[in-house]
């Protein structure tokens, strides 16, 4: 086995934080060869019910798990992290506005992005899934100025999967024939789930589904997930909010493959009308460990009008959090 490689999770003992630290612990983010290191991180209130994880981790006897640091100092969790996700975020409270959320959340990112920058490798891939991730990530990122902004990402991955989910059972076909799937901008409300791109078993999506569905129940099926998976479930989404997360990381090390793309909140360029200056979602590839956003898609005009929205939002999100960047 090679040295091993420091993962870092924030929220660890949360929902999400409870799937994922067991299936990258497993192998599933580098391989079942690769040797890992967890470093589980959490707030002092939560410490108690990390401990409770750490000792589960143990109890797993997993091959490729070599060690697992449980801590409430950002600094010790961060230490030569070579992969970062930061999932522990403060969840909206009773009677609080969305701007006291993005302030809240800011301040929280803001010290990360500043510990990152001191304490994680220098190369190490961030991945935000802790809401509001995009804005989150453009803090956590305008705060470690020695770190590459290429470096840090917010999580779109699992908009995109249910996307594919939901044009594969539209159309009858696995959802392993689905491409080219597109989420673009902000992981909220205002998000853009696209297949004017995609195909289905090599066929134009366009072609086999309603225009009317395409830009009417799709989008709202897709956008509204979250909340129909907590009205069925009776809590949000966790553990296809892990596999996303896994998704996302493992793409974006390894490569995406089979020549498709996935969607990636990452900083915008101002490419296909979208805001410079925000963490936007679009359609990726990655190699090499990099990532490049997909040129010369072919955009309607109802594509560009909602990416103009999404966009909008971001621009809001960034003004609302200023004094932190
Ligand atoms: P979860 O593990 O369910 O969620 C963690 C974060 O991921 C939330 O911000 C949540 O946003 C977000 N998220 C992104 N995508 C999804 C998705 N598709 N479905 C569900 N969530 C999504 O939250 P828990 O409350 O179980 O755990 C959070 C942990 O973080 C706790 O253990 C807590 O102690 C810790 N924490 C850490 C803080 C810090 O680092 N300073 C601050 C506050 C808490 P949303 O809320 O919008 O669903």
């Amino acid at each position: 086995m090679s040295a091993s490689t420091q993962v870092a999770i924030t929220g660890a003992a949360g929902q999400i934080g409870y799937q994922l630290a067991f299936r990258i612990a497993s192998g599933q983010l580098l391989g079942h060869g690769q040797s890992i290191t967890l470093r589980l991180v959490e707030i002092a209130p939560a410490m108690q019910a990390l401990e409770g994880v750490a000792m589960e981790l143990e109890d797993c006897a997993f091959d490729s798990l070599e060690e697992v640091v449980a801590t409430d100092r950002l600094e010790e969790g961060f230490r030569g992290a070579d992969y970062v996700f930061l999932v522990g975020a403060k969840p909206r409270g009773p009677g609080m506005e969305r701007s006291d959320l993005l302030t809240e959340n800011a301040r929280i990112f803001s010290r990360q992005g500043a510990v990152l920058n001191e304490h994680a490798d220098e190369h190490a891939k961030v991945l935000v899934v802790g809401n509001p991730a995009n804005t989150n990530a453009l803090i956590a990122s305008s705060n470690a100025p020695d770190m590459d902004p290429r470096n840090f990402s917010a999580m779109t991955r699992l908009d995109h999967n249910r996307a594919c989910a939901q044009l594969a059972a539209r159309t009858g076909h696995h959802v392993s024939t689905v491409r080219r799937m597109t989420i673009w901008g902000n992981h909220s409300a205002t998000q853009y789930p696209d297949l004017s791109q995609a195909t289905v078993d090599g066929k134009a999506a366009t072609s086999l589904v309603e225009s009317n569905w395409a830009r009417g129940e799709f989008i709202t099926t897709v956008q509204q997930r979250g909340a129909s998976v907590i009205k069925a479930r009776g809590t949000s989404s966790a553990a296809s909010a892990a596999n996303a997360a896994i998704e996302h990381m493992r793409d974006w090390a390894h490569g995406t493959p089979g020549g498709d793309w996935v969607s990636m909140a990452v900083p915008g360029d101002g490419s296909y009308g979208s805001p410079e200056g925000v963490f936007f979602s679009y359609p990726v590839r990655c190699e090499d460990g990099d990532w490049e956003i997909v040129r010369g898609l072919d955009l309607d005009e109802f594509s560009q009008e909602k990416i103009r929205i999404t966009g909008e939002e971001l621009l809001d999100e960034r003004a609302a959090a200023s004094d932190l960047m």
